[in-house]
């Protein structure tokens, strides 16, 4: 099979390599679409993927053939690459070490993933994607129940007004939760015309332009005088943190999505007698990524104007991809179709 091998130094290099056989208790899943996430471009740009991973952890495809002594799938079974409960007394990820940092521990050696035509799962890893749930939506879903895990984790309650900074991937997932959460408004501040237009199309109240606008002042504006109830920061760049800090209501609570890899600066002095909120938030759980699906079968979460056509590319193209990616960017989701 063709896979998109990590070489280091934000080398790719597609490779014909043997196509895994699945064990007992595994399947091995044919992967339909694969999308990049902001995780793989920050692993590449720092170069702390190890050499021989095959990234891609968003991804949709179908069952397409049953190792020994399982029980659960049937061949062709649209699946979702992820978000299946673990068995009791199967060691969880890394990521539940008590110390766990994700910078440095973050990425598997030789993790065999979905940017190649199939992967080997464990049986109980992938989850069913609901009829009426698109291949292209279900894609989505791991980035999708990142949002919803933001959300649940967040003070955010109904009625109140909502921030989210950065309209990435996640910024619009969060967009689309917290309204579905029952946020009163949500207001998006994001620079890239495209995903601007796209924030708007989802449903933004307002959109702003931080490069234009003054966006503490324009938010606190919109917001009455008192500031947002909730922000989330989904951007992670140079100031947002403290931009969130700063216009936050009294009280009121950020919750950090992004993933920032640079030093960022804050001035507490500028917010800290308001007694805000900070609260991080991380990764999802199993039943999120049924939420996420849920949504998304209800209608309530779109990913339409998330991947407009010119998203999908072909495998063989991910090396420009990536590239492109190093620099802010003006794309909305780009899906790699191994
Ligand atoms: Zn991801």
């Amino acid at each position: 099979m063709k896979a998109a091998v990590y070489k280091g130094r934000q080398q790719f290099s597609i490779e014909e390599v043997a196509t895994p056989s699945p064990g007992p208790g595994q399947v091995l899943v044919k992967v339909k679409y694969s999308a990049i996430c902001g995780t793989d471009v920050h692993g590449f740009l720092y170069d702390v993927v190890p050499p021989g991973s095959v990234m891609g952890h968003e991804y949709c495809g179908a069952i397409a053939e049953l190792g020994p002594d399982t029980s659960r799938w049937e061949v062709g079974d649209r699946v979702v690459g992820g978000g299946g409960v673990n068995p009791s007394g199967v060691k969880r990820a890394a990521r539940s070490e008590p110390r766990f940092n994700f910078r440095t521990m973050g990425y598997a050696p030789e993790a065999r993933r979905a940017y190649a035509e199939y992967v080997v799962l464990e049986e109980w890893e992938p989850i069913p994607i609901p009829e009426g749930v698109p291949d292209e939506a279900a894609t989505l879903c791991e980035p999708c129940s990142v949002a919803v895990h933001a959300v649940r984790e967040s003070n955010l309650r109904l009625g109140d007004a909502a921030v989210v900074l950065g309209a990435g991937p996640i910024g619009m997932f969060c967009l689309q939760v917290a309204r579905a959460a029952g946020a009163g408004s949500v207001i998006v501040s994001e620079p890239a015309p495209a995903r601007k237009d796209a924030a708007l199309e989802l449903g933004a109240d307002a959109v702003i332009d931080p490069t234009e606008e003054d966006v503490i002042e324009r938010v606190v504006d919109l917001t009455g005088g008192g500031g947002p109830d909730v922000v989330f920061d989904c951007a992670g760049a140079g100031s947002t943190l403290d931009q969130a800090m700063t216009m936050v209501r009294r009280g009121g609570q950020v919750v950090l999505v992004a993933l920032a890899w640079e030093p960022t600066s804050v001035l507490p002095v500028d917010w800290i007698a308001r007694e805000i909120n900070l609260r991080a938030s991380f990764g999802a759980l199993s039943h999120e990524w049924r939420i996420a699906l849920g949504l998304m079968e209800a209608g309530k979460v779109n990913v339409g104007p998330m991947v407009p056509g010119e998203s999908y590319v072909p495998l063989d193209d991910i090396q420009e991809v990536f590239d492109s990616l190093r620099r802010p960017s003006t794309q909305l989701q780009m899906v790699v179709r191994p």
